[in-house]
């Protein structure tokens, strides 16, 4: 199975990921995982990416490109993949393509999260990592046992750096004017499904099962 998972900054495609790869053996893409490690590590990726990152803008479409076409040069992802935040314009949608077509591969399904922007500036504002094993929580919506501590691993949380207001306007924005047209390029094939991803974590979550079942 292979899957797209899209939706605003702050929609849950990262938390909805991490609970669709508790049950289906699939291989986890994130661009903006990889382009964060990248700014950890300081690689030339990162340096270039970071401030972008923090901005809220979208990188370069040539970084994008090359750490994709890295990413599939790794045999694992044979065993179906679920990208998160990726494709994020049509140009990459369509790059996507040409680099699945190559290799004899198809997307099966794209999860589209819809939420309300005034939704979304609570949870963003509010989301907190776990820098050591990558829990997400939210201080409104779901907090730590502990304020400021990982209940799985006991870490100090981390906001991220573009997590707040300013950088979330620049990321809507671009997640609106870029974005959307890639939801309607894969509705021209047929292969968008809409998730409706304002409500609980289970709740949402099981919308999207019900889909993936139905797929399996
Ligand atoms: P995310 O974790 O998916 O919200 O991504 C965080 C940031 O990484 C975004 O605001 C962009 O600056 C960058 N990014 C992630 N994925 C992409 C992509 N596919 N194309 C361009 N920029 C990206």
């Amino acid at each position: 199975m292979n899957l797209l998972i899209i939706g605003a900054p702050g929609a849950g495609k990262g938390t909805m990921s991490e609970l669709i790869l508790k049950n289906y053996h699939l291989v986890h893409v994130s661009t903006g995982d990889m382009l964060r490690e990248a700014v950890r590590n300081s690689t030339p990726v990162g340096l270039k990416a970071q401030e972008y990152m923090n901005r809220g803008e979208l990188v370069p479409e040539e970084i994008i490109h090359d750490i994709i076409a890295d990413r599939f040069s790794h045999s694992d992802i044979d065993a179906g993949f679920l990208f998160d935040g990726y494709p994020r314009t049509r140009n990459q949608a369509e790059d996507l393509d040409s680099i699945l077509k190559d290799m004899g591969k198809k997307i099966d399904c794209v999860i589209n999260l819809n939420i309300d922007d005034e939704e979304l500036i609570k949870r963003i504002t509010g989301r907190r990592l776990c820098p050591a094993c990558g829990e997400i929580y939210n201080v409104y919506s779901n907090p730590p046992k502990e304020e400021g501590k990982c209940d799985k691993c006991g870490a100090e949380l981390i906001q991220r750096k573009d997590d707040n207001l300013d950088s979330l306007k620049v990321r809507l924005s671009e997640y609106h004017k870029n974005t959307q047209p890639v939801i309607e390029y894969y509705e021209a094939m047929d292969l968008v499904r809409h998730v409706e991803a304002s409500g609980g974590i289970e709740e949402v979550y099981g919308r999207i099962n019900s889909i993936l079942e139905g797929l399996c």
